[in-house]
């Protein structure tokens, strides 16, 4: 049907007779009987000049034969591929009409995403998505060749399986054949690829799906994307630098360029300096310690068990409403307040609680801030988790810029906790998920919780032989772990680790979690059975394809780089999914819906 793609014609092509196959793009009348045709693929526009005879509607599917001309002198358009020429003494034919576009094409950022969603087969065809869409394609060919030269073999693991524990609910699918039972669609292919280990398969990796049921923001849909990766005989060192290698060939095959070496990071120095366990390194605007300053402290705001604050220099320009709205928001954050001051034109801090300081505390903090005049110091007094969470999303706040600028700095957080929190049973929640190898010199702190665990439940039925016991909270959460998460101008990208491959220490890991022996035989008795016949050590990862995407096609959204994505409320208004389903279906199922819309 069609000689070349759109887009692609040049002045290189003059005097070629070519056919052209399309959407009508731009229609634009001249005279009484011609009229200028932007004909589009996928490749961009090429202009038509057409016999107006033919009625030619936005978005009509035609095939245009023609000839390659030059455009007539002054008539040229620099911006455009194709500028330099039109098609000439054309022919038309019509191969499928069209109503009238659903939303106007060109002016896609003022319509309702719904509607955009709802029509997605036409947003499709616009020049952003087809972009971003073949960026993606891109970037899979890139990690997938990356991954073979790493010997990586590509294994595909099932979408019904048992729970995975990642940390988020489970969308689960009835069985007909077993009813009342289910299966859940796989958050991760963690065990598996587990599995895969014991099963001599030495290196794994799949562009996998995974599915969480958790609330959907700007970088969370339900299904995503994940290069999953795991490796036998290996530790973290060797993982960090496969995954490097297989987004630093993503990268180069979209930009043309190679990205900069990661940077290195520990997990505490990424809370303690930037708030946050993934640091933007675009900015500065650095956590700075002051607890010391404020040692011998006669202000009660002060007396605190931690005092960090962040240098926003320039910032004393800023009137008191902003400066409220800033505390308002660290309030909303969990803060108590945000003690400030601006720094004056001698170098002098001004603000309200300057007169409960001393005038040394006032030099020494200035010291400690690197403060200038004209510059707004902003300070949280409070517990250091606090003073860390509430700081980091202020400094994000006040500096971070817009995903695409500054560059791509990728940024490996390495030694992070084992535990993250301690939950209302007083049970340790995993940082990472339970498969995660705690640091060896810790490992004997998780066998004293787990034992103290099985004394005190004396070993019976559910519930019973789990729980820390007599180990105290602030040594679980002291109890390091070795995993490492990728982090990409702040936002995570995936996360890994060293995994257990020792029964002894996966039991002591889940008793230890408040998962009983009887439990962790019900849900991961395979595993475990598994590591009886030959566990090879191992370590692995995963990161998150659409965000990578999102980050190199320099979209705020990952629904810019999906096809067919969810609203934020999880729904599909194109083909209207979740839906009902009939009785009949149900009663095969054997279940019964209450309330919602089948009730
Ligand atoms: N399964 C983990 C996740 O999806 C990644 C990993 O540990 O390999 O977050």
């Amino acid at each position: 049907m069609r000689t070349d793609y759109c887009g692609e014609l040049r002045s290189s092509d003059v005097g070629r007779e070519v056919s052209v196959c399309g959407w009508v793009d731009r229609r634009r009348e001249h005279g009484e009987n011609l009229a200028f045709i932007d004909l589009r693929d996928r490749s961009g526009v090429v202009q038509c000049v057409v016999d107006e005879r033919h009625d030619l509607r936005s978005e009509y599917v035609v095939r245009i034969s023609g000839t390659v001309r030059p455009r007539p002198q002054g008539t040229v358009n620099a911006n455009l591929d194709t500028g330099e020429i039109e098609l000439g003494e054309c022919i038309v034919e019509v191969l499928s009409e069209a109503e009238p576009p659903p939303f106007p094409m060109h002016a896609r950022s003022e319509v309702d995403e719904n509607v955009r969603l709802r029509y997605r087969y036409v947003d499709l065809r616009g020049e952003r998505l087809q972009r971003n869409l073949k960026l993606r394609a891109k970037v899979n060919s890139a990690i997938r060749s990356a991954m073979e030269s790493q010997r990586f073999t590509e294994i595909e693991t099932p979408m019904l399986v048992a729970s995975t524990p990642e940390g988020a609910r489970d969308f689960v699918v009835p069985s007909r054949l077993h009813p009342g039972s289910f299966y859940a669609l796989p958050q991760s292919p963690q065990i598996f690829k587990q599995l895969c280990m014991v099963g001599g398969i030495d290196r794994y990796y799949q562009i996998a799906r995974c599915l969480r049921d958790e609330d959907l923001r700007a970088d969370r849909q339900f299904e995503f994307m994940q290069l999953d990766a795991e490796a036998s005989f290996v530790g973290q060192e060797e993982v960090m630098a496969f995954i490097s290698e297989a987004v630093s060939a993503a990268t180069e095959a979209v930009t043309g360029s190679t990205p900069n070496e990661p940077i290195y990071m520990s997990w505490l120095d990424a809370m303690e300096r930037y708030g946050s366990d993934k640091p933007d390194v675009r900015f500065g605007l650095e956590l700075i310690e002051l607890t010391e300053v404020f040692s011998g402290t006669e202000a009660k705001v002060f007396q605190v068990e931690c005092i960090k604050g962040i240098n926003h220099k320039g910032g004393a320009s800023l009137g008191r409403n902003a400066i409220d709205e800033l505390t308002g928001k660290c309030q909303q954050w969990g803060a108590k307040g945000l003690a400030w001051f601006r720094v004056g034109t001698q170098g002098t801090l001004e603000g309200a609680l300057t007169k409960f300081m001393s005038e040394a505390e006032q030099v020494a903090l200035g010291d400690a801030m690197g403060a200038e005049p004209g510059d707004l110091l902003l300070l949280i007094a409070d517990q250091r988790h606090k003073v860390r969470d509430v700081l980091g999303l202020l400094r994000l706040e006040l500096g971070r810029p817009p995903i695409s600028a500054g560059g791509l700095n990728f940024v490996w957080v390495t030694d992070f906790p084992l535990f993250e929190a301690i939950d209302a049973r007083g049970c340790p929640v995993s940082a990472h998920h339970p498969f995660t190898m705690p640091h060896l010199d810790d490992v004997a702190v998780l066998m004293e919780a787990a034992g103290a665990g099985v004394a005190a439940g004396a070993g019976t039925g559910a519930g019973a032989g789990t729980g820390a016991g007599a180990v105290e909270a602030s040594k679980l959460l002291g109890v390091r772990s070795q995993a490492y998460d990728l982090v990409l101008n702040g936002w995570e990208l995936g996360s890994g680790s060293v995994r257990i491959h020792r029964r002894d220490i996966q039991q002591a890991v889940f008793r230890t979690l408040g998962i009983s022996d009887t439990e962790a035989e019900k849900r991961f008795g395979f595993l475990l059975d598994a590591f009886r016949y030959g566990a090879p050590p191992h370590a692995g990862f995963a990161f998150g394809i659409d965000r990578l995407v999102a980050i190199l096609a320099g979209e705020e959204n990952i629904r810019e780089v999906i096809a067919f994505p969810k609203t934020q409320s999880g729904a599909d208004p194109l083909s209207n999914s979740p839906t009902a389903i009939t009785n009949h279906h149900l009663d095969e199922l054997g279940l019964r819906v209450l309330g919602g819309a089948n009730a």
